[in-house]
Order: C-alpha cells, then sequence, then structure tokens
C-alpha cells in the first residue's frame, strides 16, 4: 500500500535550506506552489526558520505525525536520519541523494544498510538516487519532487526509470495543457519497485492511462503479474529503451542468438496485453487519447476530411497499421446524400469538401457515428478561410463530448485560429499536426480494444509420455551441454513431435544395416557435440540416390572430420516442403519464450522471427506464425498449397508443453522444421537442446 507516499497526510523536508539552488529548498517551493493540503516540516539544525516556515532540528522534535520524509542530505549522513525517521514513526522515505547503488560496490553498501535501517522500522525506501514523486489530485496536492514542470490534475499517471523521460513526457503533456494524474521516477528502486507503484496506478480510480517508462525490468516475474492484472481495466503504454548485454551471452543455437531482453520485455508485454510504443512522442500522442476517448470495440475506422491528400495519407497510415476501412452502411450513404455538397464525396474516406460549414462537417460526423459498421473516426480538417471554422469546432466539440466512438483528429491551421484547436481538444478529442499520427494513435487504442477483449485463453492438453522424456533427459543431468541429436529426437517423439526418419551410426561398417530401414534418397550429416552448424563445415551431404554415392560421400565426411571423431547421421531426405524453425529458451523466474519463423540455414540473417511466453494457446500460436513476414510462403505463392498451419500450431503447443515440464531445458532449436501440405505429415530434421547442469 503506497497511500502515505502518493497521499501524505504531512510532509517533512530534510536538507531544506534558504539555498535556493538547493534540493530541500526546491522540494519546498513546489510544495508550496501547488498548495500541498497537509503540514510541512522543514528540518535543518542550523535554521530556525526555512523561507516562512519554522524549522526543526530533527524529524524526532517534530510534535506531529510524519506520513513522508523527502531527504537530500550527503549520502553518508543518510543511515543516521533515518535511524530517527524509523523512531517517529514515519512511513515513507524518498531520497534524493545519489551516490549509491549507481556508484559501486560501496555505494551499494550504503543502499542496503539503508533499506535495513528502514524495514527495521516498518518503514519503506523510495530511491535512492530518485526524483520523487507527484500527486494532482485536489485532496492532496503533492508534489514531492525536485523537477519543473508545474502540475494540474488530470488522469495519466507516469512512472518513469529515467527521471529525464519522465520529465520530457510531463512537458509534453504540460505544454499542450494536458494535467497529470501522479508520477513518479524511482530511482535506484532499492525499496519501493516499479511494479508496486504500477499496480498502485492500477488501483487509483482516477487514473484512467498508465504511461511507463523501462530501462530494465528489473523483476519480470512481477511485472508480468501485475500487468496481467492492470490491463484488463486499463491500458499500460510502455516504452523499454536502453539493450543490456544479457542477452549477448554466448549462446549457440538460432533461437538463443536471436534472442536478448528486448525480447523478453516483449514476450511479457505481449503475454499481459501492454501497448509498447518505440518513442517518447509515439507514446504521449496515444496516452492523450487514451486519457479523453473510448477504446475502439472492432478495427473499422472511417476517414472524414475537408482537403484530399491528407485524406490518402491516412487511409495509408491506418491500413499499414492493420485498421481496416469501414464500410458505409446505406443508411449513413443516404443521410450524407442529403447533407453534403454535391462535389462531395459519400464513401470511405468521406470528403465533405473545403466549403463544408458545421453543418455539412459536423452532421457528416454525426451521422458516422451513428452507423453500426464504424468503430472509429479520423478527422482532417483545414481551417478553411471562407468557412465558420470556430464553428465547425465547436459542432466538432459538441458532438465529441457525448460519443462512444473514439474521434481523433489531424486539424492544419496556424496561430489565428488556436481556439479552434482548443474547441476540439476541450471536447476531449486529440489533435495532431499529422494525419500519420492521427492514425498510428486509432491503431493503438485498436489494439487495446482487442485486448479487452480477449477471451480467457484455452491451452490445450495433449496426450505425452512425460517420463520416457525424463528418462532420456536424465541420463545426460549434471552439467551444460547439448545433447546428441538421437536423443533430442526420443524427446521430441515423447511429445508426438514428429521426426524424419533417421538412423544414427559411428562406423562405416555399419552403413549396410542402417540403410536397410530407410529409403534413398537419403542425407548424411555428422553428428558431434563441437559441430554446432554442420552445413558450415561441410557436414551435410544431401539427396544422395544410391549406395555407391553414399559410400563416396561417407569416405569424403569422414576423412574431413577424423579428427572430431564424429558419429554420422543417415536420414531420409525431404523434397518440396517449407523449412520452418522452431525454438524455446528458458528465461529465469518465468516462463520459457517460444520462437517460430522462416528456418533453415538463412535463420539469422532472415531474422524473421516472432516470440511468445509459454505456455501458449492455440490463439498464441496462431498469431505468431502469422505474424512473422513471410507468412506469405507457408499460405502458399505462385500456385503453391499451403502448408498445414494446424498442425504447426499444435507442433509449437506441444513444444511449449515439452519445455515447460523440464526447467533444465535452457534452449531448444528444431531447425529445419519441414512444413508440407495437409496430405503430408509435418516433420523436425535437425533438432538441438542445451541442457543445464545445475
Ligand atoms: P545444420 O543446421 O547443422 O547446418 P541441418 O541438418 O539443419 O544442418 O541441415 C542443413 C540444411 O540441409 C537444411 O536447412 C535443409 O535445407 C537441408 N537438409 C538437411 N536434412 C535434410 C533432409 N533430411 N531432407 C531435406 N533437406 C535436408
Ligand atoms: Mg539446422
Amino acid at each position: 500500500m503506497l497511500d502515505a507516499l502518493f497521499k501524505p497526510k504531512s510532509v517533512a523536508i530534510i536538507g531544506a535550506s534558504n539555498n535556493p539552488l538547493s534540493i530541500g529548498h526546491i522540494v519546498l517551493q513546489n510544495l508550496l506552489d501547488h498548495n500541498f493540503k497537509g503540514p510541512i516540516y522543514p528540518i535543518n539544525p542550523k535554521s530556525k526558520y526555512i523561507k516562512s516556515f519554522r524549522a526543526y532540528p530533527s524529524v524526532t522534535d517534530i510534535p506531529d505525525e510524519v506520513d513522508l520524509v523527502n531527504i537530500s542530505i550527503k549520502n553518508t549522513l543518510v543511515p543516521l536520519v533515518l535511524e530517527e525517521c524509523g523512531k517517529k514513526g514515519v512511513k515513507f522515505a524518498i531520497v534524493h541523494t545519489a551516490g549509491f547503488k549507481e556508484v559501486g560496490e560501496e555505494g551499494l553498501k550504503l543502499e542496503k544498510q539503508i533499506v535495513k535501517i528502514a524495514h527495521k522500522y516498518g518503514m519503506r525506501i523510495y530511491g535512492p538516487n530518485s526524483q520523487g514523486i507527484q500527486n494532482s489530485d485536489p485532496e492532496v496536492s503533492v508534489y514531492a519532487n525536485f523537477t519543473f514542470v508545474p502540475m494540474s490534475p488530470g488522469n495519466i499517471s507516469i512512472v518513469a526509470q529515467s527521471g529525464g523521460v519522465g520529465e520530457t513526457l510531463k512537458l509534453h503533456l504540460y505544454r499542450i495543457g494536458k494535467g497529470i494524474r501522479m508520477y513518479s521516477s524511482f530511482g535506484n528502486e532499492a525499496d519501493v519497485s516499479m511494479n508496486e507503484i504500477i499496480d498502485y496506478y492500477g488501483q487509483d480510480e482516477d487514473t484512467k492511462v498508465i504511461m511507463v517508462h523501462i530501462e530494465t525490468l528489473k523483476d519480470p516475474a512481477g511485472f508480468l503479474e501485475v500487468a496481467n492484472r492492470v490491463t484488463p481495466k486499463k491500458p499500460i503504454l510502455a516504452l523499454k529503451t536502453g539493450k543490456t548485454s544479457e542477452g549477448t551471452k554466448a549462446v549457440a543455437s538460432h533461437t538463443g542468438s536471436l534472442i536478448e531482453q528486448e525480447t523478453i520485455a516483449d514476450v511479457i508485454f505481449k503475454k499481459s496485453g501492454v501497448l509498447r510504443f518505440h518513442s517518447q512522442e509515439d507514446m504521449i500522442d496515444a496516452a492523450v487519447a487514451f486519457s479523453n476517448q473510448p477504446v475502439p470495440k472492432g478495427d473499422r475506422v472511417v476517414i472524414v476530411t475537408n482537403t484530399g491528400g491528407p485524406a490518402i495519407i491516412a487511409v495509408d497510415e491506418c491500413i499499414s497499421a492493420g485498421l481496416k476501412l469501414a464500410e458505409l452502411s446505406s443508411q449513413t450513404k443516404e443521410i450524407l446524400g442529403k447533407l453534403v455538397f454535391q462535389e462531395a464525396i459519400v464513401s470511405n474516406p468521406v470528403d465533405v469538401v473545403a466549403t463544408a460549414g458545421p453543418e455539412q462537417y459536423g452532421g457528416t460526423v454525426e451521422a458516422l457515428l451513428k452507423d453500426p459498421n464504424i468503430d472509429s473516426l479520423l478527422l482532417v480538417f483545414v481551417t478553411a478561410p471562407f468557412v465558420d471554422c470556430e464553428g465547425i469546432a465547436r459542432k466538432l466539440g459538441e458532438i465529441g463530448k457525448a460519443s462512444d466512438k473514439p474521434i481523433v483528429c489531424q486539424v492544419i491551421t496556424i496561430e489565428k485560429w488556436a481556439e479552434v484547436i482548443r474547441l476540439i481538444r476541450e471536447s476531449g478529442i486529440p489533435v495532431y499536426d499529422f494525419a500519420e499520427t492521427a492514425a498510428r494513435v486509432l491503431s493503438a487504442m485498436t489494439e487495446y480494444g482487442k485486448i479487452t477483449q480477449r477471451k480467457a485463453p484455452s491451452f490445450k492438453k495433449f496426450e505425452i509420455d512425460k517420463s520416457k522424456a525424463e528418462s532420456v533427459l536424465s541420463r545426460h543431468k549434471g552439467k551444460d551441454k547439448f545433447i546428441p541429436q538421437d536423443d533430442v529426437f526420443k524427446i521430441l517423439q515423447c511429445y508426438g513431435i514428429p521426426t524424419v526418419t533417421t538412423t544414427r551410426i559411428d562406423k562405416e561398417d555399419e552403413l549396410e544395416k542402417a540403410i536397410q530401414k530407410l529409403k534413398y534418397p537419403l542425407v548424411l550429416k555428422v553428428d558431434a557435440e563441437s559441430i554446432i552448424h554442420k552445413t558450415e563445415v561441410g557436414g551435410v551431404a544431401v539427396n544422395i540416390k544410391d549406395k555407391a554415392s553414399l559410400q563416396a560421400a561417407f569416405k569424403k565426411m569422414a576423412r574431413k572430420f577424423e579428427k572430431q571423431k564424429p558419429g554420422f547421421i543417415l536420414q531420409e531426405y525431404l523434397e518440396g516442403g517449407k523449412e520452418v524453425i522452431l525454438g524455446a529458451k528458458r528465461n529465469e523466474g518465468l516462463q520459457p519464450t517460444l520462437m517460430f519463423g522462416l528456418g533453415g540455414i538463412f535463420v539469422e540473417t532472415l531474422k524473421d522471427v516472432q516470440f511468445r511466453m509459454a505456455p501458449l494457446s492455440e490463439e498464441d500460436a496462431l498469431e505468431m506464425i502469422r505474424s512473422i513476414k513471410g507468412y506469405a510462403i507457408l499460405e502458399g505463392t505462385r500456385g503453391e498449397k499451403a502448408v498445414d498451419i494446424n498442425r504447426l500450431i499444435e507442433i509449437l503447443i506441444r513444444l511449449s508443453q515439452l519445455v515447460s515440464d523440464f526447467p533444465e531445458i535452457d534452449e531448444m532449436d528444431l531447425n529445419p522444421v519441414f512444413a508440407f501440405e495437409k496430405s503430408k505429415e509435418t516433420v523436425v530434421v535437425d533438432a538441438r537442446l542445451k541442457i543445464v547442469g545445475a
């Protein structure tokens, strides 16, 4: 419960001073400027008064209760004052002071020490090395932060790992006259965590939208849990920046090398319905719309314009963002036909033409809002000097206030018509400079609409032979290693994942017997733990048509890899399938990540892969498959038949089940898997599995 942090009844400022350039002074000034509703107690052993406030030598001298303290004194003095705060019964301490974990070993020690002191008294630490918090709730109006952007009430709450990013977000909202609800930039996160803050915003009735800036997810599992709880109620918009080196640890599998911390964040966001943005601007643009507009019920957008070109851009951008152009109902067309001028175009986009006045433009929007075929509206409005632009804006404003469908707007104008923008914005319709922005915002809102409508996923369980797989795996327990391919195939078979007919041999004289079970053409491959990508070293010979060629190929390969003392794999040669890759990677403290994409030896070059977190539902698996860029290849192009997508879905789910069942599986790569049309079985051709020992 973070009430005493975000709704403190009283605040003490340790390090308050009359020096206007000190943090303590600035925090005090911010509290004053924003009319904090509780008493403020400056603490300064050397001054009797700070500004017009009586100062106290120590928190313990304050006669009343203190909920929150802001600390900005030297780092080495922090433990001492925290002891006093603890004794006083302070509930939260915002530590602005830097010089903790971020400076190295010594600082980390100090950081641990202050948390320990706080917890001894049941007190919580916010920070250290933090900006602070703000809450614009008029009942509280607390600006316990040393930043400079003025605060006014709103319904967007922000939590930013970087204070600079947080400030940028606040500043931009302030510039367009948009208030915020709560704000926090939490610094080193030694105690009060980002996840707790998001959870708190999630429970705050007056927060409608949450904006999050993340550099590293300190507790990914905790984030997932909180986000899962919050996103059905309100949107979480996330900006994840800064790549870490975590994912670059030497990895030998395709899945391992394609995955990085970024991907883990993505996978978590997808699983929990967090909307990811890639720029501050995009995130703010969307937040403004979410703050006042209803969430669309579907993806059918209508574009209304009084000028041609920008509407074409809007159409392009809407389509590429995955929205659909709504088909106007015949009734709507009839109404519009009577309403608009002759030159107007009554289809989607609706062009009311530049001479349209309030009646034509406003009336059109009104009619479209009633059309059941439409889920959202994108307006393009140029302030044509020969019409009553303010009248149009007023009309749009009235309509906007009552609308149950989201409306976003591009206004093309100059300062002279500032009132136009004001009137539209006042109604809650967000105004953007570009149609592209408006389209992207609608797309984000539509995506959120889908998230809120998500059905509880169904997790299919397939018949498997877990204990047999376990016994195969157990033979390799104890150290980190890739296990031999024939054992990987056995494990896959236990989980109902089909593999190509394969035999493993060690020596040439075993060839004779091995080929009795196989049909030509064949494939010969080298098999040794030290050889990761066989093709690269000439360890794969395909399409061997007869015994003589096989013997020749074997001799050549045996000579070539003499030093590695390898084994050999004989497989039936598959023709005509599509090569895909399925992979999995364990995540510490989380469910594993599954991967799907176009496979074969060019996986890293194409990087056409999708990731989702286990357990996979059928919807997840289908979405993964559909989301790859090369999906058209699987669907069949140029007269080729589509591959059996349902079979791929099933195999993905079976793989998800397998890696979830065995936490010792660190990485898995099925590459390639040959996918065929329905009449022919999808099979794994090459597989790697790495286990972790301990
Ligand atoms: P590696 O990945 O170690 O280089 P693979 O066993 O994946 O070795 O083989 C590399 C490529 O050779 C595959 O992507 C595929 O194009 C081809 N190939 C391998 N085995 C077969 C097979 N049984 N049938 C058809 N093509 C195969
Ligand atoms: Mg391979």
